[in-house]
């Protein structure tokens, strides 16, 4: 039997996976006919790195909302079919960051903002498209949801409504909950998110394009 699988192109690597034994792990992007599909990889062959994957794996159907497409084992895919890549290499990279134990379920669409002082919450407003709302008597709250829609559009690549900078939405005009949920803490602080990237790509683990802020 050769070794010859077919993995598709690594869009983003764990280089040393600190909950199972320092593996690496790889993502890897394919297409499927029209549709953009992903797979979590390790070369590592101890029965825990399997563990691993498969735990990543649904870390990324339940957090990223996507699903196992079912023609191959382990192949991931958003039910729009889109890639929406960097929101995925983003949700991997988090996924990555928690032990089995704590990949868990997807994450609310409210959330405690310190510098508003203040809960956020995402609101579907259309389909695919989600508005940042405040208390409206949160002094800093409208500003902070401009910053945290900046922050989507940034991360998951959504697009600022022109008359309303609260408003973000995705292109392919289907609902992504959980990628909303997932990256929301990220959101809000994007700053930080960027810099973990310019530190990644320094170490070469991470092609990081559109990282300008
Ligand atoms: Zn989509």
């Amino acid at each position: 039997m050769g070794q010859t699988l077919e993995l598709g192109r690594r869009v983003e690597l764990v280089s040393m996976d600190t909950h199972c034994h320092d593996i690496s792990l790889g993502l890897y992007r394919q297409e499927v006919g029209a549709k953009l599909v992903y797979l979590v990889h390790t070369y590592h062959i101890h029965a825990d790195a399997k563990i691993r994957v498969e735990m990543i794996q649904n870390g990324l159907v339940n957090r990223a909302g996507m699903l196992l497409t079912g023609e191959r084992e382990h192949l991931v895919a958003f039910p729009c079919g889109h890639g929406h890549e960097k929101a995925v290499r983003r949700t991997f990279l988090e996924v990555c960051k928690s032990p089995n134990s704590e990949i868990g379920d997807s994450l609310p669409l409210v959330r405690w903002d310190k510098k508003a002082d203040c809960e956020l919450t995402i609101q579907l407003e259309a389909a695919g498209t989600y508005r940042i709302t405040a208390p409206d008597d949160a002094e800093l709250g409208p500003r902070r949801c401009q910053a945290v829609a900046r922050g989507f559009s940034k991360l998951c690549e959504m697009r600022v409504d022109e008359s309303d900078p609260t408003v973000v939405s995705f292109e392919c005009g289907c609902d992504h909950d959980e990628l909303m949920g997932s990256l929301f803490f990220r959101a809000q602080n994007v700053r930080s998110a960027m810099k973990d990237d310019a530190l990644s790509a320094a170490r070469g683990t991470l092609a990081a394009p559109g990282n300008q802020d």
